[in-house]
C-alpha cells in the first residue's frame, strides 16, 4: 500500500469470511486503499489469495474484541466481523457475543478516531422468528435472548444500539445494514447453511436434510447484490437501519427441489428435527433501500445458484 495516496483508506473487520472478502473486492475495484483485519475464526486466508499480489491490500490478523490500532488516515470502517452460520455461533457462542459487543466498540472507536465513516453489517435475525411478514426495519422483532440463536441475535440487536448511540452522542457518520440470507462463491460448504449444505449433498449423492417439515421461509440474495446495497448504503447519508435482500421468497423444501432439479444427483430428501427457535418465515421488504438507495437486486435466483453450483463443484 502506498504511504501518501489519495485513495480512500478502508478497514474492513471480517475481511477474510465470506461477505467481508467479497466487499473487498469491490472497494478495490471502487480505487481505495483496503486493509483487511482477521483472526481467520471462521473465515480463511484463501479467500484473499486472488488479491495476493495486489498493493492496495494490506491483512492485519488480529481478534477485534482486542484494541484495534491502525496507523496512518482511515476514511471508512466496515464492521464484518461476527460468526455468521448458526452452526458456527452455537460451537462460539461466546465469542460471537464478544465480537458483536466489544468488537463492534472497538471498530465504532477506531472510526470515531480516524473520523472515519463506519457500516455495521447487522442482521434479519434482529427480527428473530418474526411476527410481522414481510419484515420492515420499523418492526422491533421477536427474539429469545436466551434460546440458543440468542447469543447472535442478541450481539447484533446490541450492536446497532451502540452504533446509533455513536451517532447520536457523538454525531459520528454511520449506517446499520440488516443483511438477509445472502450466498454465493466462499462460502464454507461444511458451515451448515442451507445453501451450500443442499448444494455439497446434492454434489456427493448423499440425501438433502431438511429441517422440520421444510415449510419454513428464507429469501435469498446473490452477493454481489448484496454488496451493491451496502456499497450504496455507506455512501448514501442515511443512519437508520436498512434491509438488503432479495423479496423473493420460497420454502425450504422448495430450495431442497430446485436443487435437486438443477443437479444431476441420486438424492433424496430426508427430514429432520427442526433447531430450536428457527425463524418460520423470512422476507425483506426492501422499500427504504429502493427509495433511498435506488436499489434491488439484479440477479435472480437460477442465475445465482448456477454460479454457486459451479463454484461449489470445483471445491469437492
Ligand atoms: P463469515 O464467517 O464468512 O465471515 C466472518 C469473518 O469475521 C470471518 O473471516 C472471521 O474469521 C471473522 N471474525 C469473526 N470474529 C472475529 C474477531 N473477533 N476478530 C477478527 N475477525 C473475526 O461470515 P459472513 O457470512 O461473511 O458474514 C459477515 C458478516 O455479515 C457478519 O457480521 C454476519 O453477521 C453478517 N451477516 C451475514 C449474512 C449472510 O447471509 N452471509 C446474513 C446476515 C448478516
Ligand atoms: N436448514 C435445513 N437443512 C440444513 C440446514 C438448514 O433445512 O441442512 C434450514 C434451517 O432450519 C433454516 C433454513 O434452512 O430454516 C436456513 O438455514 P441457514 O442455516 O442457512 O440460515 P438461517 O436463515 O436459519 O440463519
Amino acid at each position: 500500500m502506498t504511504k501518501k495516496s489519495s485513495r480512500p483508506i478502508s478497514v474492513v473487520t471480517g475481511g477474510a469470511g465470506f461477505l467481508g472478502s467479497h466487499l473487498t473486492d469491490r472497494l478495490l475495484e471502487e480505487g481505495h486503499d483496503v486493509i483487511v483485519i482477521d483472526n481467520f475464526i471462521t473465515g480463511s486466508p484463501h479467500n484473499l489469495e486472488h488479491l495476493a499480489e495486489n498493493i492496495h491490500l494490506k491483512f492485519i490478523r488480529h481478534d477485534v474484541t482486542e484494541y484495534i490500532f491502525v496507523p496512518g488516515p482511515v476514511h471508512y470502517v466496515w464492521h464484518f466481523a461476527s460468526p455468521a452460520s448458526p452452526i458456527d455461533y452455537l460451537e462460539l457462542p461466546i465469542p460471537t457475543l464478544k465480537v458483536g459487543s466489544l468488537g463492534t466498540h472497538n471498530a465504532l472507536g477506531l472510526a470515531r478516531e480516524k473520523k472515519a465513516a463506519f457500516l455495521l453489517a447487522s442482521t434479519s435475525e434482529t427480527y428473530g422468528d418474526p411476527l410481522i411478514h414481510p419484515q420492515t426495519e420499523d418492526y422491533w422483532g421477536n427474539v429469545n435472548p436466551v434460546g440458543p440463536r440468542g447469543v447472535y441475535d442478541e450481539a447484533k440487536r446490541f450492536a446497532e444500539a451502540m452504533t446509533m448511540a455513536y451517532h447520536t452522542f457523538h454525531g459520528m457518520d454511520t449506517k446499520i445494514v440488516r443483511i438477509f440470507n445472502t450466498y454465493g462463491p466462499r462460502m464454507r460448504l461444511r458451515d451448515g447453511r442451507v445453501v451450500p449444505t443442499f448444494i455439497g449433498q446434492a454434489l456427493t449423492n448423499q440425501s438433502l436434510t431438511i429441517f422440520g417439515d421444510g415449510s419454513q421461509t428464507r429469501s435469498f440474495c446473490y452477493v454481489s447484490d448484496l454488496i451493491d446495497g451496502i456499497y450504496r448504503l455507506m455512501m448514501s447519508e442515511y443512519h437508520h437501519p436498512v434491509n438488503i435482500g432479495n423479496p423473493r421468497e420460497m420454502t425450504i423444501k422448495e430450495f431442497g427441489e430446485a436443487i435437486l432439479k438443477l443437479i444431476e444427483t441420486t438424492s433424496a430428501m430426508e427430514f429432520k428435527p427442526l433447531p430450536i427457535d428457527d425463524p418460520k418465515v423470512r422476507q425483506p421488504d426492501i422499500t427504504r433501500a429502493k427509495t433511498i438507495l435506488k436499489w434491488e437486486p439484479k440477479i435472480d435466483f437460477e442465475e445465482g445458484i448456477q454460479e454457486t453450483i459451479h463454484y461449489f463443484r470445483s471445491k469437492i
